[in-house]
C-alpha cells in the first residue's frame, strides 16, 4: 500500500522518510496546539498514516511495509514472527548440523515455515539445493555402475575378435563421475527456473515479498531429497513430499493463504507436465499417423 504524501499527493511507500515526488521531508513537524493527529510514539511529528494493524497513528518514521505490504508501525512490524532456520545459523551449529535439523524440520514439521524469516540470500538457498541433490546423485550414480559392471556377466554378449572391445565397467564409472558432477549441476539450474516459473504464478496471486523469498522456499523444500539416499524408494516419494513442503513453504515465507501457495507449486510444474506429455502425445500420434497404416 502507499500513502500520498501530504505536500503533493505522490504516492510514497511506508518507510520512506522522504517524498519521491516532491523530494521534500516526510517528517513534519505537528502545528502546536494543531487539529491534525500526530504520532502515537513521537508526538512532535505529524502522522501520515494510521498503522493497519493496530490502528495507531503513525509519523513517517514509524510507518514500515507489513508482509503484504501493508502500512504497518514499527512496533507490530517488531511482533512479527522471524525466526532464523537452522541452515541461517550454519557458523554457530556447523554446515552439516544446520542441514540435518533444517531437513529434519522440512520433513517433518514444514508448519515451521509460517514462523520463519523469509528473507535469505540467492547463494545459500542455493547452496542448500546443491547439499539436498547430493544423496541422490550419488546413489543413482553407483546404481549406473552397479548395472555397467554386473551387466556383462547376466548377458554375454557375443563379439568379433577384430571389434574394438571397451569395457561396461569403464562406462560404469564415466556414468557414475557424470551422475555425481553434472547432476547437483541440473538441480541447481531447475531450481532457479522452477522458482522463476513459480513467482509469476504466486505474482498472479498478489503476493509481494521478492523473488529471494520464492527461491529459497523452493531451495528449502527440495530437503526431502535426501530420502535419496535410500535407492529407488527415496526417488519415488522424494517429488511428492517436496511438493507438500514447497506448499508450506510458500504458504509462509510469503504469508499468503493456502491457495495461492499450492497455485504457486503445482501450476507452473502441471503446466509444464501438460506440455510435455502433450508433445509426447502428439509425437506418438504422428508416429502412428505415418506408419500404422502399413
Ligand atoms: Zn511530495
Ligand atoms: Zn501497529
Ligand atoms: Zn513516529
Amino acid at each position: 500500500m502507499s500513502i500520498p504524501c501530504p505536500r503533493c499527493q505522490t504516492p510514497f511507500t511506508p518507510g520512506a522518510t522522504s517524498c519521491p515526488g516532491c523530494g521534500s521531508s516526510l517528517l513534519l513537524e505537528a502545528v502546536p496546539g494543531g487539529t491534525e493527529p500526530t504520532c502515537a510514539v513521537h508526538p512532535t511529528l505529524r502522522s501520515l498514516a494510521t498503522c493497519e494493524r493496530c490502528g495507531a497513528f503513525a509519523c513517517a518514521r514509524c510507518l514500515r511495509s507489513g508482509a503484504r505490504g501493508e502500512a504497518v508501525c514499527e512496533a507490530c512490524l517488531a511482533r512479527e514472527p522471524n525466526l532464523p532456520v537452522p541452515w541461517d545459523e550454519r557458523e554457530e551449529l556447523g554446515t552439516f548440523k544446520a542441514f540435518w535439523k533444517t531437513c529434519v524440520n522440512v520433513l517433518l514439521r514444514p508448519e515451521f515455515f509460517s514462523r520463519a524469516r523469509a528473507e535469505g540470500s540467492a547463494s545459500s538457498s542455493l547452496l542448500f539445493v546443491l547439499l539436498c541433490s547430493l544423496p541422490p546423485c550419488f546413489v543413482t550414480g553407483l546404481t549406473y555402475l552397479g548395472m555397467f559392471s554386473f551387466m556383462p556377466a547376466m548377458f554375454p554378449i557375443p563379439r568379433a575378435e577384430d571389434q574394438p572391445n571397451v569395457p561396461f565397467e569403464w562406462i560404469g564409472v564415466a556414468a557414475f563421475v557424470a551422475s555425481i558432477l553434472l547432476g547437483p549441476v541440473m538441480a541447481v539450474a531447475t531450481t532457479v527456473l522452477g522458482a522463476g516459473l513459480d513467482h509469476l504464478v504466486l505474482r498472479m496471486g498478489n503476493v509481494t515479498r521478492g523473488f529471494q523469498v520464492t527461491l529459497r522456499a523452493h531451495a528449502l523444500s527440495q530437503a526431502p531429497w535426501v530420502l535419496g539416499v535410500v535407492p529407488f524408494i527415496g526417488t519415488q516419494v522424494a517429488p511428492f513430499w517436496a511438493l507438500v513442503a514447497r506448499v508450506f513453504a510458500y504458504r509462509g515465507l510469503h504469508r499468503t493463504t493456502w491457495g495461492v501457495a499450492v497455485a504457486g507449486a503445482l501450476l507452473g510444474p502441471g503446466l509444464l507436465c501438460c506440455l510435455c506429455g502433450g508433445s509426447y502425445i502428439a509425437a506418438v500420434m504422428f508416429f502412428v499417423s505415418q506408419f500404422g497404416g502399413n
